[in-house]
């Protein structure tokens, strides 16, 4: 959902005493037409304390409402800056640009001669305890190596199930794209993760045992269960 200018607060709307207010011409005045805006240590002091000014949609979760530039602690607008004309988040001062995108995931169905790899995470319900081996994926790391490192043993990458969105609004990590693999396990020791025990499951307790709120591993094991029924 791209906000429109019209969606925007005036600076001076925003701020709640008339000392804020001062603050925000001020910063007004120094954002016109410059390439460099000079902020004071004492003007600096005053916008730490003012509301934050800069508003984001309600599908931008609440870590990600940046207020300040990374960089070089200016405090950040939205303008348009490339021909489609979306108001972007960027720095007036050093040109830092906010580019939020979905975090990617991936997702493993680790299959083994017993069964399939679990993770038993101690906040699941008691009747659905189980979910699959998954991570964030990062920066730089392709999403088979992901997949491969989350996994609780030695694996191989055997094919792709597919991907999936999770639309998750709610708070950390915000919307998700899910890669979900089928791998074979290779070693023998099951070591577990920060999460929680591993535990072989056979297939026949699936997708049962899945917890349906881990929505990454409740996808995968789905589609898993959809190839094999379709062979
Ligand atoms: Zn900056």
């Amino acid at each position: 959902m791209a906000m429109t200018k019209s969606d925007l607060p005036a600076q001076q709307e925003c701020v709640p005493t008339p000392r804020g207010r001062l603050v925000a011409k001020q910063l007004d005045r120094t954002f016109c037409g410059t390439d460099t805006v000079i902020i004071d240590s004492h003007v600096e002091q005053e916008l730490n304390v003012m509301t934050p000014s800069l508003e984001y949609p309600d599908t931008v979760i609440p870590q990600f409402r940046y207020q300040y530039c990374p960089m070089c602690k200016t405090q950040l607008i939205r303008r348009a800056m490339f021909d489609d004309n979306i108001p972007l988040v960027t720095c007036p001062s050093c040109k830092w640009i906010c580019t939020r995108s979905n975090l990617t995931a991936a997702v493993s169905v680790a299959t083994c001669k017993e069964g399939i790899v679990t993770i038993l995470p101690s906040t699941l319900p008691s009747e659905t305890p189980a979910a699959l081996p998954a991570g964030l994926i990062e920066y730089g790391e392709s999403p088979e190596e992901a997949a491969v490192r989350e996994t609780v043993e030695e694996t191989e990458i055997i094919r792709c199930l597919g991907w999936s969105f999770y639309r998750n609004f709610a708070g950390w990590p915000g919307p998700l794209v899910y890669f979900m693999y089928e791998t074979r396990v290779i070693g023998r020791n099951l070591r577990g993760s920060d999460e929680g025990e591993a535990k072989v499951y056979p297939l026949e307790a699936f997708p049962d045992i899945v917890c349906p709120e881990r929505s990454g591993s409740w996808g995968a094991i789905r589609a898993y269960l959809a190839g094999r029924s379709a062979e």
